[in-house]
């Protein structure tokens, strides 16, 4: 229609063939940004040593810089060691002790490329705006053919954090992207549904400033502090419940309120199954919706139909009752889960009053702590202004 304002420009979707893929790498060069997919969500890629690129990535996500930066590496051909990571002008192992090398060297090994990011000391060369002034590194290696692809075209690290506007869910799909940075980057290469859904571990290997020295689990992801503590032969500290503060994180993930939907999320104390109806009723009154509210219900297993029922009956709510996984199987779970919130999040946009409820994630190694620790941020009080 003429006369109504140009809408903003939306980003081009591109299937990741070579000639996709040769666009988003021309992109890069420029010190532009694209959205890729890996292995965990999909990404917000900019040339890691290219600072207009690295203050383009917090514009776009309307990120404080204080929350530093994955930066992602290619396979290359030959297996990759920590010294690899020092010719590549990002690490600097002779910050760590010789144990501290050996144990990074075995992670790198035994787990990349997957969804396990590694903090290591930096090399000046690194641009400070990439770790928000920290002296340490967070890197990764992405399993994702698209990713790999692009990262071998583009011939540079590429820093990119997950690909949606602050605080909000990460991305797995190319049309999340295109909801949340549709109108902001030029070009999301489409490489279909994450398989692993929820955002990498991350490893502080002696850089934590609190513990110097000691590998600390900063992020649980698909990677458990188990299975690292096997590969690395050191045993793995895991945080105190995380503390919000302020000046730089030790992690972004850290940022308590995170990953969140726009309708509030409650987390259930209990599966449904479990939860008393007079219970049921206090919680749904303590979240603030009354009686005849529409309201999600979001639930790790099925059968569906049962649960949505009895917190219904319970609860006097118009429940829209969701499985993330009718097996209530974890890896399920965790690759629905960012998507489930979000299609939940949209059909329930337009109620007032609207609320999603959630069942808590028993947080056993691995996935089980990572999705409980993403089901506690999205739920977490938000911080206003
Ligand atoms: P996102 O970019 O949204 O995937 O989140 C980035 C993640 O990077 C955070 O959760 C942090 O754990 C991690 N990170 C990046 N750089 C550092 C660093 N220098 N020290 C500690 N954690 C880091
Ligand atoms: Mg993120």
């Amino acid at each position: 229609m003429s006369g109504s304002p140009a809408s903003p420009p939306r980003a081009q979707v591109r299937f990741p063939d070579p000639a996709g893929i040769a666009a988003a790498a021309a992109i890069l060069r420029g010190g532009g940004l694209v959205a890729m997919p890996t292995e965990t969500v999909y990404g917000l890629a900019g040339d890691a040593f290219h600072e207009l690129a690295l203050a383009r990535i917090f514009d776009v996500k309307e990120r404080p810089t204080f929350d530093p930066l994955i930066v992602h590496v290619t396979a290359g051909a030959a297996p990759l060691r920590l010294a690899d990571l020092q010719s590549a002008r990002l690490v600097d192992p002779a910050r760590l002790t010789g144990r501290l090398r050996e144990a990074a060297d075995a992670l790198i090994a035994r787990f990349w490329p997957g969804p396990l990011t590694l903090v290591l000391p930096k090399r000046d060369d690194v641009p400070d705006l990439a770790t928000s002034g920290l002296r340490s590194v967070a890197v990764r290696m992405p399993a994702h053919p698209v990713a790999q692809a692009l990262l071998a075209a583009a011939g540079t690290p590429l820093a990119a954090p997950s690909a949606n506007r602050f605080g909000r869910i990460s991305p797995t799909s190319a049309e999340a992207v295109m909801d949340e940075l549709g109108d902001r980057i030029p070009l999301i290469l489409d490489g279909g549904r994450c398989a692993v859904g929820v955002e990498s571990t991350v490893l502080s290997v002696g850089q934590h400033a609190e513990q110097p020295g000691a590998l600390v689990l900063l992020r649980p992801g698909a990677v458990s502090a188990a299975v690292i503590e096997a590969a690395a032969g050191l045993p793995v500290a895991t945080l105190a419940e995380p503390v919000a503060r302020a000046g730089p994180q030790a992690s972004p993930g850290l940022l308590e309120s995170h990953y969140a939907p726009r309708v509030p999320l409650a987390l259930l104390p209990a599966p449904v199954a479990h939860l008393a109806p007079a219970r049921a009723r206090e919680i749904a009154r303590a979240a603030g919706a009354p009686p005849g509210a529409v309201v999600g219900l979001l639930l790790l297993g099925g059968p569906v139909e049962p649960a949505a029922t009895a917190f219904a009956t319970a609860t006097g709510l118009e429940v829209h009752a969701r499985a993330l996984s009718a097996a209530g199987d974890l890896a399920e779970v965790a690759h629905s889960l960012f998507a489930e919130l979000r299609a939940i999040d949209r059909a329930l946009a337009h109620q007032d009053e609207a609320v999603l409820f959630c069942e808590p994630c028993a947080p056993t190694p691995g996935l089980g702590h990572a999705i409980a620790d993403r089901l506690r941020r999205a739920s977490a009080p938000r911080p206003r202004g």
